[in-house]
């Protein structure tokens, strides 16, 4: 009961690349970053379970952002010519790739990762990627053409790769493959349309446990800036939840703590497995074990035990290393705390 696992990212040390950087410069090249990518993986995966996590993840050391590190490995991708874009419509500009041709994965992605992973702990694992929608938004298109067919032919081109990917994860022995869609929280209508089609395709023939993680982003200053314009309730997955709890995907989660989601919007996901968001990765301070408690106790009004996952809101890849190290204990002592509420 209560399962506790990050969203994805954790800060990378300072040996491997810059630090509390969204798009931080490899301090290595060659063989010695890819040999500094494995230990900083290996370093995360023991520390995770140290503070006492469930379910265990990579954190996302390989790469250097959460969609970059997957366009790399597909063909048809022009990285020598980026061009700035803003991006979760224009909330923050970034300088991205460009699609100029058909894609196709030059090979595994994330086998390196994976497989220490499943090595190197006995827990459950999950594995992230970036969701088809969120890609389309973090890359320019020279390709598809304008318009929003051009989006989807380019999503769902997007959604076979990653599906190749995600399978080839599942023969990793990979417990949870998760789907990063933010973009989902920003283009909702496109998101019921075609998101959650392009999101099933990408997850196509799994039998491992599939989940997507929404979230209202890292805690970078645009973000937070953002959020101070949404108001007061903020009710955006009201109209992804619907489509989603039709869909395939099993596990789904969103923000809670800190947040503005009004947590009636977890009905909505009836039949799915909830990831609760119950630290903050937006703040520095560290959540108290009764804080994460009583933020799972008051989703139970929603969701049932055996269905309730506790997470954190987002990847804490912008974070410091301390800070992030604490708040996974936290996240683990709130579990247990709850659980003893529970008395279980
Ligand atoms: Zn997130």
């Amino acid at each position: 009961m209560f399962s506790t696992s990050i969203a994805g990212s954790l800060p990378k040390p300072e040996w491997l690349a810059e630090t509390q950087k969204l798009w931080p410069q490899w301090k290595q090249a060659g063989d010695s970053l890819s040999q500094a990518k494995a230990d900083a993986t290996l370093l995360w995966i023991k520390a995770q379970e140290d503070a006492g996590l469930d379910i265990i993840g990579d954190g996302e050391q390989a790469r250097q952002h959460f969609v970059h590190g997957f366009l790399e490995q597909v063909e048809g991708i022009d990285f020598e010519n980026k061009v700035k874009m803003g991006i979760r419509n224009n909330r923050y500009d970034a300088m991205v790739p460009q699609v100029v041709a058909k894609l196709r994965l030059k090979g595994r992605v994330h086998a390196m990762e994976a497989q220490l992973l499943r090595a190197h702990t006995s827990r459950k694992t999950k594995f992230t990627l970036p969701g088809p929608m969120t890609i389309v938004d973090t890359v320019a298109d020279r390709f598809y053409g304008e318009g929003k067919e051009g989006r989807i032919q380019m999503a769902m081109a997007f959604a076979e790769l990653l599906n190749q990917e995600a399978l080839a994860l599942q023969a990793d022995g990979i417990d949870i493959i998760q789907f990063d869609e933010p973009a989902f929280n920003v283009y909702m209508e496109d998101a019921a349309d075609w998101g959650v089609k392009a999101l099933e395709r990408a997850a196509q023939g799994l039998t491992c446990t599939t989940a997507v993680h929404i979230c209202y982003g890292y805690g970078i200053q645009a973000n937070v800036d953002w959020k101070n314009t949404l108001g007061h309730e903020w009710r955006q997955y009201e109209k992804v939840f619907p489509a989603l709890a039709k869909s395939s995907i099993q596990q789904v989660s969103l923000e809670c703590f800190h947040s503005h989601v009004p947590m009636d919007l977890i009905s909505l996901l009836k039949g799915k497995d909830v990831m609760v968001g119950v630290i903050d990765v937006a703040s520095d301070v560290i959540e108290t074990p009764e804080e994460v408690a009583d933020t799972i106790g008051k989703a139970l009004q929603f969701v049932s035990k055996e269905h309730l996952f506790p997470c954190t809101n987002c990847g804490m890849a912008p974070m410091g290393r301390d800070v992030a190290w604490k708040k996974l204990k936290a996240l683990a002592k709130g579990a247990e705390l709850a659980r003893k509420r529970m008395g279980s």
